[in-house]
């Protein structure tokens, strides 16, 4: 199974261009849709999942056309999108079954099955009862997961799902994820590094509606390796360094500032060499479409 999205673009009508011209080949699995906010991430999961059109372009799952056959690509999606809005009154139980309802789960007790079966992996059987307005930020993403898991779909779309989360909420989503990615395809769309470092066995760079990179986590890291530097400084000396190197990314650490920079040959002046991290390959990308030290 692969989904293949081939020379999209779109261009909304107040003339922003957000996607120019995106092929991506998705295998089954777990992948990384990094990018900045703006980059059109968004944009292209909303494509995919069939709730708007491109302008030119096409994408096609195991010989579906996803932009002409919308129904076939609707029955095996299951979407989380970024404002998942939630009926706060509601219990998560009676919500879901809901879903399952409309999702085509006719029979009662196969519905209350499936119903059950979700709330548990998702972890959520104990608070099944309590409205949804009282979730915290991450009961609400896994009960987001969950009722995009409703009917098994084989293409799972995650749009930047975990902002927000604390660092014990977010492992306990990086857990559910990391299990669902097995048997299907699973597209994270984040600004997050760590999620996809976390994550993916594959990733795309996106920014400014263009991909920058793409394919596996490694080959990513194998286009920085060894020209990665770093020096710590004071604040005040960072335009100058600025200046005088390619500077992708700035940490504050224990008030000094840390800077990593990018170079082809040995810098001199005081900087380390460092091993890549996945946070360079995406800092090195950016920082050729967009200032990274000011996103
Ligand atoms: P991301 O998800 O990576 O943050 P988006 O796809 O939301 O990016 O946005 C890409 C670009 O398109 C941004 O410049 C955004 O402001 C613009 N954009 C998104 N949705 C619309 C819309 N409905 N109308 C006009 N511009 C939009």
């Amino acid at each position: 199974m692969e989904l293949i999205i081939d020379s999209l673009s779109k261009t909304y009508s107040n003339g922003v261009q957000a996607l120019r011209d995106v092929s991506l080949t998705i295998p089954q699995g777990m992948f990384g849709l990094l990018g900045p906010n703006g980059a059109g991430k968004s944009t292209l999961m909303r494509t995919v999942a069939t709730l708007q059109d491109a302008d030119s372009g096409s994408i096609t799952m195991d010989g579906i056309d996803v932009l002409q056959d919308r129904q076939a690509v609707r029955e095996c999606l299951g979407y989380l999108p970024q404002d998942f809005g939630l009926y706060p009154r509601i219990n998560a139980e009676t919500m879901l079954n809901h879903i399952a309802q409309m999702k085509g789960i006719g029979n009662k007790k196969e519905r209350k099955e499936v119903v059950s079966s979700l709330l548990h992996r998702v972890n959520l059987y104990k608070d099944r009862k309590k409205a949804l307005g009282t979730y915290s930020g991450g009961m609400r993403q896994r009960f987001g997961i969950a009722q995009a898991l409703v009917g098994n779909p084989s293409l799972i779309i995650v749009d930047e799902p975990t902002a927000g989360l604390d660092p014990s909420e977010r492992n306990r989503f990086y857990n559910l994820l990391s299990e669902i990615g097995e048997n299907t395809i699973v597209i994270l769309s984040t600004h997050i590094v760590e999620d996809v470092n976390t994550l993916c066995s594959n990733m795309a760079i996106i920014c400014m509606g263009e991909v920058l990179m793409q394919g596996t986590p490694k080959d990513g890291l194998a286009r920085v390796d060894g020209k990665i530097y770093q020096k710590a400084i004071d604040k005040s000396e960072l335009d100058q360094y600025r200046e005088d190197f390619h500077v992708i990314s700035t940490k504050l650490i224990e008030g000094k500032l840390s800077l990593r920079i990018e170079s082809d040959t040995a810098p001199g002046n005081g900087f380390e060499p460092t091993p890549a991290e996945l946070e360079d390959v995406y800092f090195s990308f950016i920082s050729k479409k967009v200032d990274p030290i000011t996103i």
